[in-house]
């Protein structure tokens, strides 16, 4: 009761805040989608079902001025919006693109260059396949360099929920290396796994560049790997942002002036990841904390607003009070 009432005066103080800002500065917010595709389960909700992000796109078309992420952001006559996506996923092609035309939205897509033309899953995705989809399996204490809080007996199903929740974040931060030892530890211990899902896979070169022929697309980087940034020295940081821009630039023949950073809350980069892609001559960065742009907002740390399968009408109404509006 008491932590529910502190939650409304916080939410309180926090319109109270955009309002007041809303006097001085136009809001403008950054949205970040993942994929577009309707999937039998979603435990990170990453998915928004292609019927409703047709919706949430005409609503969003019909409520705000929509702008691009490489655009000047100067002169805003009204609350405006930006739309994103990170990972590069395939379905971004199949089932955003023809939307993106339809509605004339432009679309920024952030693109993990690693995965490009792999029939591998991304790493979160492969984890969830071995460990959700599986039917049974071996009890693991240990894998790869983690030695489990316990042993998880991962016949049951319980147990394998149990272990994929327990890992999750422990991956988020390990090297390529040691991932790829502790998610084949975890593949040989399963048993009737299904095979990479075709549905999961990240674009390829051919159709990347369909995606950038398109008026509506931009492309941006997102490391080669999808490490947190902040948990790499900064020479393998620079390499991740250098590599992946210039992977992209040499696909799509064309620059690549912007990029987002990997998981992107505050703790997934540093100074030194701003001073690279500083540097590195990015003249915008998108970060995943949830904020507000305004006319005082670092270009190196863009806040979003992270979009769920959420009806349109719904997602006008917890954007409106998100901007303060
Ligand atoms: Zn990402």
């Amino acid at each position: 009761m008491i932590k529910q009432r502190l939650k409304s005066l916080r939410d309180l103080a926090y319109s109270a805040r955009e309002c007041l800002l809303n006097q001085v500065s136009v809001p403008l917010v950054v949205l970040i989608y993942h994929r577009v595709i309707d999937l039998p389960t979603d435990p990170q909700q990453l998915a928004v079902r292609p019927v409703r992000f047709r919706q949430q796109l005409q609503a969003l078309k019909d409520a705000f001025e929509i702008r691009r992420f490489d655009q000047s952001w100067a002169g805003l006559d009204r609350p405006t919006v930006v739309i994103t996506f990170d990972d590069g996923y395939a379905d971004n092609l199949e089932y955003a693109l023809p939307v993106l035309e339809e509605l004339e939205i432009p679309a920024t897509f952030f693109i993990t260059t690693g995965y490009v033309g792999s029939s591998r899953e991304l790493w979160w995705d492969e984890l969830e396949r071995v460990l959700l989809c599986s039917s049974g399996g071996t009890t693991l204490s240990r894998i790869g360099p983690i030695v489990l809080d316990r042993a998880y007996d991962c016949a049951q199903a319980s147990e394998r929920e149990a272990l994929y929740h327990t890992i999750h974040p422990q991956l988020k931060i390990l090297g390529v290396a040691e991932r790829e030892s502790a998610l084949a530890d975890v593949a040989v211990a399963m048993t009737g796994t299904p095979e990479a899902r075709s549905s999961y896979r990240v674009m390829n070169v051919n159709e990347l560049a369909q995606m950038a022929s398109s008026p509506m697309v931009t492309l941006g980087a997102h490391t080669v790997s999808h490490q947190p940034l902040s948990s790499l020295s900064v020479t393998d940081q620079g390499a991740e942002i250098e590599d992946s821009r210039t992977q992209l630039c040499d696909w799509i023949e064309r620059p690549v002036n912007v990029f987002s950073y990997p998981f992107g809350d505050r703790g997934d980069y540093t100074q030194d990841t701003v001073d690279l892609c500083r540097k590195a001559g990015f003249i915008r960065v998108a970060a995943n904390h949830a904020g507000v742009v305004r006319r005082t907002t670092d270009p190196f740390r863009v806040p979003r607003f992270l979009v769920r399968d959420w009806p349109a009408d719904e997602l006008l109404f917890r954007l409106r009070r998100f901007a303060g509006l």
